[in-house]
Parts: structure tokens; C-alpha cells; sequence
């Protein structure tokens, strides 16, 4: 027993967990408090200087939150990660840790709706400038790399579902350029992929969605694969470079290979401040206890419903890459043979006016503009998330006037299947 190497199912429970010291607690206590008492002025002076590993501030350590950074960094098979207040906050310090004002990063081109308007229009207040490349063409992102490019940012499976990226391809370039890989793995969560095992330098979770998994959580999670050589690279200051923030020590060379969630967490978290609450750390690492029959599951229903759809003659297409007939079918096979994941998008025939009535006839589906609930999910972007942009925008975000967003939850499919039956028929 004692070589046995444990699986996901038994990681996504104890990974990072033991009986709480003081009180034998065997669920992770929620330790909802801002600050740790010191053992004497040495640990504290040590604590500061970082050399040692220990509690000061919940902004930069809870115990409760560090079960949740070590239990993902088991899944994701990273060396360390870092927990933050939601998605956009891990990638908001992924970026503060490797880009300088005017510095570049290339960027796949089918995000997260919220990922784009950061990149595009947040960061812009940082000099951080983001160039565009085509998610299902490698070699585009190879031409976007410049002198200046710090970064490469993908999805595995991409918003708003339906994509699968070749992450091995992409890494090839990013290697051959010596320039971390960045994979916001939220669509997958580590049970569907593991971005490490394709090449990716670094992960990141919007956790609000299936790693929390019900909806009542926001959360986002760095993850640092340990692969990247940081160690005398002038391009990363951050890491290469002594710190006056803490008496000239350089990162990279202190910390190895998790330096980098070491400066996510002291340059970036204690500077900037998105802290995780730690009840939201508990919330987050009760639901990864069932993450692999979460995301089976509903994985397994999507394809039932998937499949019924396509042959009803109220769809004109279904765009999920578990479909034998889909584009994407190979890459889903190669990088997630378990199943494609929970979300996916259709198109209803009689356009912008059958969408918004599909969406109201629906009873069992939530009218929402999230994913990755236990609950299934439909929105219809033109009319909410999308309906700023010109249809010809529209078109080209994949949220033409035609288009309908599920994420498939834990009810019965064929629940799920009558639903959709009767919304298309009323
Ligand atoms: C929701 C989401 C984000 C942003 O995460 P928040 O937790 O909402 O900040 C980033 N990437 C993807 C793929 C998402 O679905």
C-alpha cells in the first residue's frame, strides 16, 4: 500500500487534507480569520522574510485555503497554486507576475467572453498588449510572437464550448520560443485534461464554475507546472531579478521549481489584494470532493442531449465535440477521451426570435449567464451577454442571433431531453 501511487478519485478527497491538528476535525475546518499569532518576534521576522512557510494574513495564507491550493495542484499535477478571489483575479495575477508595461502576450482568439474584454480593454491601463491568434491554427500563434512576447494564453476546451485547442501543438511553439504556456483549464477541470501533460507551463481555474461545481462559490485558482526556467531570464524581472520587496532575494532561484506561485502570491496577491475567502475555499473543496463523477456525468448526459438535438428538425446544428460528426471529434478523443465536457452551443432555426422563445418556454433550465452548476444552464447570448456587438460581431463570437448556450447539469437526461422537446415545440 505504501508504494501505491493514489488516482484522482482518492486525490479529489485527500489531497492536502489530514485531521485538523487542534481538534481532530476530519472535514477541512473553515478557519475564518484575518490573521495568525506569531510564536515569537524571531518566526515572525522569518515569516516576513519568507524564510519560512507559515500563516501572517489570510491575504497570504489560510489553512483552509491551502488545503484547496495543494488538493488542485495534486489533480492538475503541478508543484504548487495559489487560491484567489475568482477567475479573472488568477489570470489578472498570472499576468502581473510576467508582463512589464509595453510587453506582449498572444492570446487564442475563442475565450471567455470576460477574458476578452480584460485583455483587450482592462489591460490597456498596463501597457499590457494582447495579440490576437486563430485557436484552431498553431502556426497563427507562432507569427503573433514577437521580441516582446512574455506569454501565450489558451483554453483548453474553449468558451462557449465546443472547441478543443491542440495544447500540444501550441506548447511546441512556446517551447521552441522559450515562453510559458498559460491554460485556463476551467471548461475541462483536470478530471476531462491535465494542460502539464500536453506541455502547458502554468494552469489556470475560474473555480466558480465545475470545480466548485454548485454554483454558489467565486473562486479562481494559479497552478504552477514547475517547468519553466525562470533562473537569470532578463525578460522576467519578477522572478529573475532581486526584489526590493524583500531584500534583494530573486525568486526564481530561492523558490525553484514553484517560484512562480511564490510571486503570484507575494507580489501579486499581497500587492493587489484578491484575497479567497476561506468559507468560499471550504465551499470550493467540498464540491472537488465529487468532481470526477460530476464531470462524468454530466459529461455522459451532454452527449445524450447533444445527440438528440441534432436529430430534432427545430436545430439546425449542434456544435459539441463528442459527436462522431463533429469537427473537433479527433482532438476531443486525443485530449479528453472521458467525455467533452458539459457545455456546449446549438443554433435554432427562425434565429434571434426562436432563441428568446426557446429560452422562456424552458422550466427545468436555468435563464443564467453561468456554468458549471449542478443545475443545467441555457442562455441565449445575442439577447444577454452578446447583444452590445453588431450581428456581424455577433456572428464571429460565435453568438450569432441563432444561438443557444447549454451547460448540462446532474438531473436525469431524459428530463433534460422532454425540456428541450417541449421548448422547441411551444
Ligand atoms: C468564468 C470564467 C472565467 C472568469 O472567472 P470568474 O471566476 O468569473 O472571475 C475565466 N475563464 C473561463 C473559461 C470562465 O468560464
Amino acid at each position: 500500500m505504501a508504494d501505491q501511487i493514489p488516482g484522482f478519485n482518492t486525490l479529489a478527497i485527500h489531497a492536502g487534507a489530514a485531521p485538523d491538528a487542534a481538534t481532530g476535525a476530519r472535514a477541512t475546518p473553515i478557519y475564518q480569520t484575518t490573521s495568525f499569532v506569531f510564536d515569537d518576534v524571531d518566526h515572525a521576522a522569518s515569516l516576513f522574510g519568507l524564510q519560512a512557510f507559515g500563516n501572517i494574513y489570510t491575504r497570504i495564507g489560510n489553512p483552509t485555503c491551502a488545503v484547496l491550493e495543494e488538493r488542485v495542484a495534486a489533480l492538475e499535477g503541478g508543484t504548487a497554486a495559489l487560491g484567489v478571489a475568482s477567475g479573472h483575479a488568477a489570470q489578472f495575477l498570472v499576468m502581473h507576475a510576467l508582463l512589464q508595461p509595453g510587453d506582449e502576450f498572444v492570446a487564442a482568439n475563442k475565450l471567455y467572453g470576460g477574458s476578452i474584454n480584460q485583455f483587450n480593454h482592462s489591460y490597456k491601463n498596463f501597457d499590457w498588449r494582447v495579440k490576437w491568434a486563430d485557436a484552431d491554427d498553431p502556426a497563427s500563434f507562432e507569427a503573433a510572437i514577437t521580441s516582446r512576447t512574455k506569454a501565450i494564453f489558451i483554453e483548453s476546451i474553449a468558451n462557449p464550448g465546443g472547441v478543443i485547442v491542440d495544447i500540444a501543438a501550441i506548447s511546441k511553439i512556446a517551447k521552441a520560443k522559450n515562453i510559458p504556456l498559460i491554460v485556463d483549464n476551467t471548461m475541462a477541470s483536470p478530471y476531462l485534461i491535465r494542460p502539464f501533460e500536453h506541455g502547458a507551463d502554468i494552469v489556470v481555474h475560474s473555480a466558480t464554475k465545475f470545480l466548485g461545481g454548485h454554483g454558489n462559490s467565486i473562486a479562481g485558482i494559479i497552478v504552477d507546472g514547475g517547468t519553466f526556467n525562470w533562473t537569470g531570464d532578463e525578460r522576467y524581472p519578477m522572478l529573475s531579478k532581486p526584489r526590493p520587496e524583500y531584500g534583494g532575494m530573486v525568486l526564481g532561484e530561492t523558490f525553484g521549481n514553484f517560484a512562480f506561485a511564490i510571486a503570484c502570491r507575494v507580489l501579486g496577491l499581497r500587492d493587489l489584494g484578491p484575497a479567497l475567502s476561506p468559507f468560499n475555499a471550504f465551499m470550493i473543496l467540498t464540491g472537488i470532493e465529487t468532481l470526477p463523477l460530476r464531470m462524468q456525468r454530466q459529461s455522459d448526459s451532454t452527449l445524450a442531449v447533444a445527440r438528440h438535438l441534432a436529430a430534432n428538425d427545430k436545430v439546425s446544428w449542434v456544435s459539441y465535440p463528442g459527436l462522431e460528426s463533429d469537427k473537433y471529434h479527433a482532438l476531443a478523443q486525443r485530449y479528453c477521451p472521458l467525455g467533452a465536457g458539459a457545455v456546449f452551443t446549438f443554433g435554432v432555426k427562425g434565429g434571434y426570435e426562436a432563441g428568446v422563445k426557446l429560452v422562456s418556454n424552458l422550466k427545468l433550465f436555468s435563464h443564467l449567464a453561468n456554468i458549471g452548476d449542478t443545475r443545467s444552464l441555457v442562455i441565449h447570448p445575442a439577447s444577454t451577454t452578446h447583444r452590445q456587438l453588431t450581428e456581424e460581431q455577433q456572428v464571429t463570437a460565435g453568438a450569432g442571433p441563432d444561438v443557444v448556450r447549454l451547460s448540462i447539469g446532474l438531473e436525469d437526461p431524459e428530463d433534460l431531453i422532454a425540456d428541450l422537446d417541449q421548448a422547441l415545440a411551444g
